[in-house]
């Protein structure tokens, strides 16, 4: 039996896109793809990697998309396209209508992302702490 994927959710500014000149608006994404602070491999390597395992769905989210009049989601599509992501796979992510804005999320299946793209592996074999 084939194994079942798992689902990722994944945020776009911080994580995926670098985010330093801040809030521009829905469809204005003027940075760069954040870089791997430790192996140099910038976030659309990482996607296309992951997506490559075979292992999971990604699905990214953001308050780009939470107005689909204002064009964030096609917006987060273009730049990912611009910024090297094969055609092919940017097809295999799922966009999210919004990510809420708060000060912090809870989660107890989270990632705190610090700058370094996790491992495939550390992704697939996570474990909230209730089933450590
Ligand atoms: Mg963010």
């Amino acid at each position: 039996m084939a194994e079942r994927k798992k689902k990722i959710l994944i945020d776009f500014d911080g994580v995926i896109h670098r985010y330093n000149s801040g809030w521009q608006g829905e469809r204005n994404i003027p940075d760069a793809p954040v870089i791997d602070k430790e192996s140099g491999q910038d976030a659309i390597q990482w996607l296309r990697g992951l997506l490559q395992t075979g292992h999971f769905i990604i699905h990214i989210y953001s308050r780009r998309g939470s107005d689909p009049s204002k064009g964030g989601i096609g917006a987060m599509k273009v730049w990912l396209l611009k910024n090297g992501l094969e055609e092919r796979y940017l097809k295999r992510i799922v966009f999210e209508k919004e990510k809420p804005e708060s000060f912090l999320v809870i989660d107890d299946r989270c990632l705190q992302f610090k700058g370094k793209f996790f491992d495939p592996i550390e992704i697939k074999n996570f474990k909230p702490w209730w089933k450590e």
